[in-house]
């Protein structure tokens, strides 16, 4: 537990068909959408679908009508901010974070919906959804990508999580709650319906970190 390894080849998934449906399919009658401008979107898609929820892939403004929730996937927060604002996204994304929307932003996702960014290129721009500072690429100084044991609140067991080039949470407000934390540093924070993790539960096949965040936000 808490042991940091080099990311292994094997950490990406089986294709999809290949895993098996929650029975209990907890997110059942839930629409969610997973923004899918860039990066890992397709990996989100399937743990919703494997929690029995359906999922819209969000690539236009009118794609957002109906959804209860919104994956923000990891990827590259750069080129995310660039194509949602050629998609003309930023806006409506803006106005739905303020109205409430339940949103999950992992690592990109996370920088996206921060209060600031620390090292960022000049024309990204981030949400301001979450009561955050995060920096860029912070654990990617010494080694680009780890994986590591976590304690996750409201997990009996530890969830094995996946660090790419994440960001280290610098800061955080009074209001934000911290769900998991890697060497004493918040890693899952939530403040509301608001989370985000620096690092991917998409990329591994355990669904309980996407199960906590739809109950958590179920409607
Ligand atoms: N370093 C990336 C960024 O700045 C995030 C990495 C990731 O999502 N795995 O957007």
């Amino acid at each position: 537990m808490n042991a940091t390894r080099p990311v292994s080849s094997g950490w990406l998934r089986p294709h999809a068909a290949d895993l098996p449906i929650d029975p209990a399919r907890p997110a059942h009658g839930r629409v969610v959408g997973v923004l899918a401008l860039q990066g890992a979107f397709a990996e989100h898609q399937v743990a919703v679908e494997r929690l029995g929820g359906a999922v819209v892939q969000v690539r236009k403004p009118e794609h957002l009508a109906g959804i209860d929730s919104l994956l923000m996937p990891g990827g590259e927060s750069t080129t995310m901010s660039k194509l949602l604002e050629s998609s003309g996204l930023w806006a409506p994304i803006d106005q739905a974070l303020r109205g409430g929307l339940p949103v999950f932003g992992t690592c990109a996702g996370m920088i996206l919906l921060a209060r600031e960014i620390i090292d960022r290129r000049p024309d990204q721009r981030c949400f301001g959804a979450l009561d955050a500072v995060v920096r860029r690429n912070a654990y990617g100084r010494q080694i680009d990508s780890f994986e590591t044991d976590l304690a996750v609140d409201g997990l009996d067991e530890p969830f094995h999580a996946v660090f790419i080039r994440a960001p280290h949470i610098e800061g955080l407000g009074p209001g934000v709650q911290v769900v998991a934390r890697h060497a004493s540093e918040p890693v899952l924070v939530r403040d509301g319906v608001i989370w985000a993790a620096a690092f991917h539960p998409e990329l591994t096949d355990d669904l309980r970190i996407h199960r906590l965040f739809l109950s958590a936000t179920a409607p």
